[in-house]
C-alpha cells in the first residue's frame, strides 16, 4: 500500500474515534458540573427558588440522587447518602417532592458497550497498520537502537499549572521560566540570562513531574521527557549517544522544556565506590554536561531535571551555566493538600457529605500523588456500588485501603503524636530565635519528612565559618536539647523521639572537650584521635592513647557542658512558654510556619 491510502485510514480512524467519544460524553454529560453540594441547595431552599423537587432512590442503597429544578429553569443533582432524611426535609420547606422509580439502567448498554466498540476498533486499526509497516519496520529497528528514547509531546499536553495545586512559592520560582519560553525576546533585550537548567529536588509523588509539564503546557512549547534510567544501558557509548541525539532533537524543537527524571541514575557523584564498571555512567554524564555547556545561554532549551538525592549527586553538575538553580519541592502541608484534594475531585461528583477539609486534616505527609490515589480508590469503591458519586465512606475506606501503605512509610500519625511534635519542634524554634549566635529560623514543620524525623525546624542556610566559637558550640547544644525540653515542661513525660537530638548535643559537647580544648579541668589537649570518620570499623578496635582516669574526666568534663546548656535551655524555654503553645499550636493547625508567622508569635 502506499503512502496516500494509509493517512486516509488514518483520517477515518480519528473521524470515528472521535464521534464514540462524542456519544459517550453526552451520555455522561448529566452528571458533571450541574450538581450541587448541600448548603448550595439549602440557600436555593431558603431564598424559596426551588420550583419542584425529584429523588430518584437507589435499588440496593439507600443513597440516592435529587433533581432540583429551579424557578429560573435551571436543573441540578444533589447526590444523597439518606433519602428518606433529605425527603423530610425537603418537605419542611413546604415542598412536596416527587419520587421516581429509575428503571434499572442497562449497565451493560451504558458503559460497557461503547468502550468495547472502540476498544475492537482500536484493535482492528492496529492490526492493520502493523502488518502494512513491519517490513519497513523491522531492518530499521537495528539501527535506531542509539538513537534518544526521548518522549516527546508538541503542544498537545495541556497541563497546566492551575493544576498543580499548593506549591506556591515552587511555581512563582519557575514563573520566569514560563515568560522566557513564551517571549524570549523580553529577557535577550536587555541581556538577562535565563537558567539553563533547573533541579527539582523533592520525595517522590510530590509533583515534580507534574510541574516540569504544567510550565511546558503554559508556555505552550514542546516536551521532552525522559528518565534517567534510560540512559544507562548495556552497551557502552549508547548512553552517551542518546544524550547527543535527544539534545539535536530539541534543539530542532527549540524553544522546549527536556525533562530528565531520576537524574541520579546517570549524574551520581564520580569516581566513587568500589570496583571499575562505572564508565558508561561517567560517558554518559561527561556528554550531558558537555551538551549543556555546548548550547548557547538563549537558545530556548531549559533542561529540567528531578531527583529525591541531591547529596549524590556529581557536584560537577550544579554548576554555573548547568543546573545552577535548585528547587525544593516539598510535601504539601494542610492548605496544600486539601488544593490538591480539589484539583482531583473536580471530575468525581461528590456527595453532601464529603468534607475536603477534614481529609486534609488527616492525611499528614501524604504527597500529591498519594491523595490522588486516595481519591482514585474511592471513586473504585463508588463505581463497585453502581453509583455514580463518591460518599465519605468510600474515602474512609480508601484512606484505610491506602493508609495501611502509607502506615509502613510511618506516615499516618495519632493526634497525639502530632501534639507531641509540635511542642517539640516549637521548642527547638524558641531557642534558634532566642540565641544570638544560631537561627534565625526559617520554616517549623511537623510534617513527617518519610525518613523518620517527625518534624524538622530549619534555620537559614549556615554562613561559612571558619571557626566555630565556645558560645555557638554551646548554643547549638541548647538548641538540640530544646525539643526534648518542651516535651517534658508540657507533658510531664517525655518520648524516644528526642534520641539523634540527643546524640547531636553530646557528639558536640565531646568534641568540645576532646578535640578543642574548651574544657577548665582537662585542659587543651587533644584527646580526639577519631580524625578520619571514613573508616568506621576503625573505631571499634582502636586503642585509646589515654588512661581510664582521663576517659573519666572526659565523661565528667562532657556532662557537665550538657548539664549547664540544660538548665540554660529550660530557663529560656520557660520565660517564654507562652510563645511556645501559640507556636505549637499555629503549628498543629497550619503543620508548616514560615519566618514571619513564627517571628510575629514572638509580639
Ligand atoms: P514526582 O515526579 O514528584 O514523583 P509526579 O509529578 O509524577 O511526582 O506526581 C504524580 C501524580 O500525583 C501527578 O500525576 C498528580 O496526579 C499527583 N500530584 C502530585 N502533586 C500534585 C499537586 N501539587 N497538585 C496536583 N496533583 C498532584
Ligand atoms: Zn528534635
Amino acid at each position: 500500500m502506499n503512502k496516500n491510502s494509509s493517512k486516509s485510514y488514518y483520517l477515518y480512524f480519528v473521524v470515528i474515534m472521535a464521534l464514540l467519544f462524542f456519544t459517550v460524553w453526552i451520555g455522561t454529560w448529566k452528571v458533571r458540573g450541574n450538581n450541587y453540594t448541600r448548603g448550595e441547595f439549602e440557600s436555593q431552599l431558603k431564598e424559596d427558588n426551588v420550583a419542584m423537587v425529584t429523588i430518584c432512590p437507589n435499588k440496593e442503597t439507600p443513597t440516592g440522587s435529587v433533581e432540583i429544578t429551579l424557578k429560573s429553569g435551571e436543573e441540578k443533582i444533589l447526590y444523597v447518602t439518606d433519602v428518606t432524611e433529605i425527603e423530610s426535609f425537603i418537605r419542611e420547606y413546604g415542598i412536596d417532592p416527587a419520587v421516581e422509580e429509575v428503571p434499572e439502567e442497562s449497565w451493560f448498554l451504558n458503559s460497557v458497550f461503547p468502550i468495547l466498540l472502540v476498544t475492537i476498533i482500536c484493535v482492528f486499526f492496529f492490526v492493520m497498520f502493523n502488518s502494512q509497516n513491519a517490513a519497513n519496520n523491522s531492518n530499521g529497528r537495528m539501527m535506531n537502537f542509539g538513537r534518544s528514547r526521548a518522549r516527546l509531546s508538541l503542544g498537545d499536553n495541556k497541563i497546566t499549572l492551575d493544576e498543580v495545586a499548593g506549591l506556591k512559592e515552587e511555581k512563582e520560582e519557575l514563573e520566569e521560566i514560563v515568560e522566557f519560553l513564551k517571549e524570549p525576546g523580553k529577557f535577550t533585550r536587555v541581556g538577562a540570562r535565563i537558567p539553563k537548567g533547573v533541579l527539582l529536588e523533592g520525595a517522590p509523588g510530590t509533583g515534580k513531574t507534574l510541574l516540569a509539564k504544567a510550565i511546558a503546557g503554559e508556555a505552550n512549547v514542546p516536551f521532552f521527557s525522559i528518565s534517567g534510567s534510560d540512559f544507562v544501558e548495556m552497551f557502552v557509548g549508547v548512553g552517551a549517544s542518546r544524550v547527543r541525539d535527544m539534545f539535536a532533537e530539541a534543539k530542532r524543537h527549540a524553544p522546549c522544556i527536556i525533562f530528565i527524571d531520576e537524574i541520579d541514575a546517570v549524574a551520581r557523584r564520580r569516581g566513587t565506590g568500589m570496583g571499575g564498571g562505572h564508565d558508561e555512567r561517567e560517558q554518559t554524564l561527561n556528554q550531558l554536561l558537555v551538551e549543556m555547556d555546548g548550547f548557547g545561554v538563549n537558545e530556548g532549551i531549559i533542561v529540567l531535571a528531578a531527583t529525591n538525592r541531591v547529596d549524590i549527586l556529581d557536584p560537577a553538575i550544579l554548576r554555573p551555566g548547568r543546573f545552577d538553580r535548585k528547587i525544593s519541592v516539598v510535601s504539601p502541608d494542610v492548605g496544600g493538600r486539601k488544593d490538591i484534594l480539589k484539583v482531583h475531585a473536580k471530575n468525581k461528583p461528590l456527595a453532601e457529605d464529603v468534607d475536603l477539609e477534614q481529609i486534609a486534616q488527616t492525611t499528614a505527609g501524604f504527597t500529591g500523588a498519594d491523595l490522588e490515589n486516595l481519591l482514585n480508590e474511592a471513586a473504585i469503591n463508588a463505581a463497585m456500588e453502581r453509583r455514580v458519586f463518591v460518599k465519605q465512606e468510600d474515602i474512609k475506606k480508601a484512606f484505610i485501603k491506602v493508609g495501611i501503605g502509607a502506615e509502613k512509610k510511618s506516615r499516618v500519625i495519632s493526634d497525639k503524636e502530632k501534639k507531641i511534635t509540635a511542642y517539640h519542634e516549637a521548642g527547638h524554634a524558641i531557642l534558634f530565635h532566642v540565641l544570638p549566635n544560631v537561627g534565625p529560623v526559617y520554616t517549623v514543620s511537623i510534617i513527617p519528612t518519610g525518613i523518620g524525623a517527625a518534624g524538622y525546624t530549619m534555620p537559614l542556610p549556615e554562613k561559612d565559618e571558619m571557626f566555630l566559637t565556645k558560645g555557638k558550640m554551646k548554643e547549638d547544644i541548647m538548641v538540640s536539647l530544646g525539643g526534648r525540653i518542651a516535651e517534658e515542661i508540657i507533658f510531664d513525660d517525655i518520648t524516644t523521639g528526642a534520641s539523634s537530638d540527643i546524640k547531636k548535643a553530646t557528639k558536640v559537647a565531646r568534641r568540645m572537650v576532646t578535640r578543642y580544648g574548651m574544657s577548665d579541668n582537662i585542659g587543651v589537649i587533644n584527646y580526639d584521635d577519631n580524625d578520619d570518620e571514613v573508616f568506621i570499623g576503625r573505631d571499634l578496635a582502636h586503642a585509646k592513647n589515654h588512661s581510664e582516669i582521663i576517659s573519666g574526666e572526659i565523661d565528667k568534663e562532657v556532662k557537665a557542658i550538657i548539664d549547664e546548656c540544660y538548665q540554660k535551655a529550660k530557663d529560656i524555654i520557660m520565660e517564654h512558654e507562652g510563645v511556645l503553645h501559640k507556636c505549637a499550636e499555629l503549628l498543629l493547625e497550619k503543620e508548616r510556619i514560615s519566618r514571619a508567622e513564627f517571628e510575629a508569635l514572638f509580639q
